[in-house]
């Protein structure tokens, strides 16, 4: 089968690779879609902390396919069936896993970084990883289901109501998918806060009211909107070190605060020792997803309840790579997801 196989930073190739097999307990999935996330970027740069991945790689954990085969022992589906699938191979047995934290499992394997991912025709996959949807969901939008997952994990945790003022920082594609999200509660104004205005016409798309620029002074800006409150929520998707106390300002007191962002680098940020409990913040942080936010994910894109097809802004087949993660590093136009076809 072809496949893309980055074998050490910076060397990756479009390879004839041996077609795997479906193990005991496992699915054979021929892959339909696979969408490019910026840590597939850093895998390919060599920027992703070593414990994280393991090369050589078929990168690709935001996919989704058609069963092939299934394993001895694979229960629950048809050959036929379409299928996305989680990436993180938790073990089942840590402490973490048996109460449900299964994105917390203290055995880091997910695909596409430790384990074959979906930049190729087929993966063999854990059943019990599977999440079945229907053939109506078209397979670009079905691959969305991973990164909505890690944001409906976080989001979850705060409560948006019809008189809620959101705030989301980073219109990429989680900051969008946050937005589309919040927009499902309807709640008075969701205001994106951006470096720029290049996504500004799909953020209304998704449902913001309002687009700042971080120039905009955007904490006086919303307090303004606010009769000097702030925002309820908060979702930090921008991931640098500037973005963490943007986000705690921009909160109201004993609002909520949900970060998603990863500056990396082991980078530092100074803070008011005093501002979380002086504004009664609820921070919560969000490392990936779990069983139960992926599910939920896929059932919001299948229902039709979160259109998630706007922000897939290029396709390209699985041979033109290169083409698609030299746009993702460049960014001469505006891009959200880029999805490889094989
Ligand atoms: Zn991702
Ligand atoms: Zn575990």
């Amino acid at each position: 089968m072809k496949a893309v196989v980055i074998s050490a930073p910076n060397h990756a190739a479009l390879r004839d690779e041996p077609e795997p097999r479906a193990g005991e307990g496992q699915l054979l999935v021929k892959v339909g879609a696979a969408g490019i996330c910026m840590s597939d970027v850093e895998t390919l740069k060599g920027t992703r902390p070593p414990a994280y991945v393991k090369y050589p790689v078929i990168p690709g954990h935001e996919w989704c396919g058609t069963v092939e085969r299934l394993g001895p022992g694979a229960a629950g589906f048809a050959v036929g069936d379409r299928v996305a699938v989680e990436g993180h191979n938790f073990c089942r047995q840590c402490a973490w896993c048996r109460r449900g934290e299964t994105n917390l499992c203290v055995s880091y394997n997910e695909l596409g970084f430790t384990l074959p991912g979906g930049f190729a025709q087929y993966v063999a996959v854990r059943a019990d990883l599977a999440h079945a949807f229907a053939a109506t969901l078209p397979f670009e939008s079905a691959a969305m289901a991973e990164p909505l997952a890690c944001v409906v994990h976080g989001a979850q945790r705060a409560t948006i109501g019809p008189d809620s003022t959101v705030a989301v920082i980073g219109p990429g594609t989680l900051g969008l998918l946050a937005v589309g999200w919040a927009a499902v509660a309807r709640p008075a104004r969701i205001v994106v806060i951006g470096m720029d205005r290049a996504n500004e016409a799909l953020a209304r798309r998704m449902g913001a009211t309002d687009l700042l620029t971080v120039g905009d002074d955007p904490a006086a800006r919303i307090r303004e909107m606010t009769a000097g409150a702030g925002a309820d929520v908060v979702f930090e998707a921008a991931g640098s070190d500037s973005a963490l106390p943007l986000a705690l300002d921009l909160a109201r007191r004993g609002g909520t605060v949900v970060l998603y962002g990863i500056a990396g680098g082991g980078r530092r940020t100074q803070l008011e020792a005093d501002l979380f409990c002086l504004k009664d913040l609820h921070i919560h942080g969000v490392f990936a997803y779990t069983t139960r936010s992926f599910d939920q994910a896929l059932r919001l894109v299948e229902s039709g309840r979160l259109d998630v097809a706007p922000l897939v802004t290029h396709t390209f087949a699985l041979a033109e790579f290169q083409q698609a993660f030299d746009l993702l590093r460049e960014r001469r136009e505006p891009v959200v997801k880029v999805i490889l076809k094989p």
